[in-house]
């Protein structure tokens, strides 16, 4: 499939209204690097450190971290790597780590919860990411955050472990931004002064949409059940493209959705200029927006709003006709 899209692959993603949309791709292991040159993604939006946690069956030493970074860095050639730090509770345990019996997994003490409440983890891995990326520039994300003062004290612990990095005399990134993962509906309503404090956001769809519609993402029973192209998940979706664009936060979506190529044209046409999927979906979602009017495709999502739809899916699909 990879080759169906080589001719596009060094071409921009750009749409025929001349909107260029920033793809990038989802990764987590050293493995997947190289996918980097053979989808044309523009960088990495979405580093999943947890699997190199989860892969072992012993917690990573801070210096095998750093190494590790250092070379998925290097892999990038200059491209950039957005890491996201350890995401784990909820479906994904470490065997090496005292798990808790909560009612409510997905609901419970996870993520950035968990590198709050128990800091050690989260600062050594903090402090592997300073390490590895010296002289070079660093991206860092917090998932989870549900509120304001979640991302002021992990930003915190970054600020802690740059300053243990000077005190060492160790050379420092050579710049350095934090963002958040918007995977909670609070985070959508919180006060201007989050969305000015943050370097960027990231919209995790997969549990956004989980927690939005209250249906379980593992859960087959109730998971298809509601269209991401719903009129509510929608203009969910474009309130927060346009608080980020009041305050002007660089705002990418990296979920599931954002490779599937209809839900990506869709997510382009109300303002979201950012995507982070699977390498895969690299060809496929560019080729669509390559031949997509999103202004056009904007009238249809509004007129489908005006008339009532439960789903913008029917007349988007109308539209796309012929595209897919
Ligand atoms: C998400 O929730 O959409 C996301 C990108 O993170 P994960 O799938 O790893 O929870
Ligand atoms: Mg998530």
């Amino acid at each position: 499939a990879q080759e169906r899209y080589a001719s596009i692959r060094n071409k921009p993603a750009e749409t025929l209204c001349g909107h260029h949309i920033g793809l990038h791709m989802n990764a987590g292991l050293m493995a997947d690097l190289p996918s980097l040159e053979s989808s044309g993604a523009e960088g990495v939006g979405l580093f999943r450190t947890e699997l190199q946690f989860l892969i072992r069956n012993h917690m990573p030493k801070r210096a095998e971290l750093s190494e590790l970074y250092s070379r998925v860095m290097d892999a990038a050639m200059g491209k950039r790597v957005v890491f996201r730090t350890l995401d784990i509770g909820s479906d994904k345990v470490l065997p090496y780590m005292k798990a808790v019996d909560e009612p409510n997994p997905a609901l419970g003490w996870r993520a950035v919860r968990i590198g709050l409440d128990k800091p050690g983890v989260m600062r050594m891995q903090l402090q592997a990411l300073v390490r590895a990326a010296a002289g070079r520039p660093l991206s860092v994300m917090f998932p989870f955050i549900a509120q304001r003062e979640e991302y002021f004290a992990a930003r915190d612990e970054m600020d802690k472990a740059l300053e243990r990095e000077r005190i060492l005399g160790h050379p420092l990134p050579e710049s350095l931004e934090v963002g958040a993962m918007l995977e909670t509906p609070s985070l959508a309503y919180a006060s201007d002064s989050f969305y000015e404090a943050v370097d960027f956001l990231s919209i995790g769809g997969n549990d956004l949409k989980q927690f939005f519609f209250a249906a379980d993402r593992e859960n087959e029973l109730v998971r298809k059940r509601y269209d991401t192209l719903n009129v509510s998940f929608l203009g969910f979706i474009e309130h927060i493209v346009d608080r980020c664009a009041a305050t002007n936060t660089p705002l990418s979506f990296c979920g599931e959705d954002a490779g599937r190529p209809v839900e990506a044209a869709c997510f382009a046409a109300i303002g979201l200029n950012s995507l982070s999927m699977r390498p895969a979906s690299i060809g496929p979602v560019k080729s669509i927006l390559r031949r997509t009017n999103l202004i056009e495709l904007r009238n249809v999502i509004d007129k489908a709003r005006d008339e009532g739809a439960q789903s913008v899916r029917p007349a988007v699909m109308d539209y796309l006709r012929g595209k897919l």
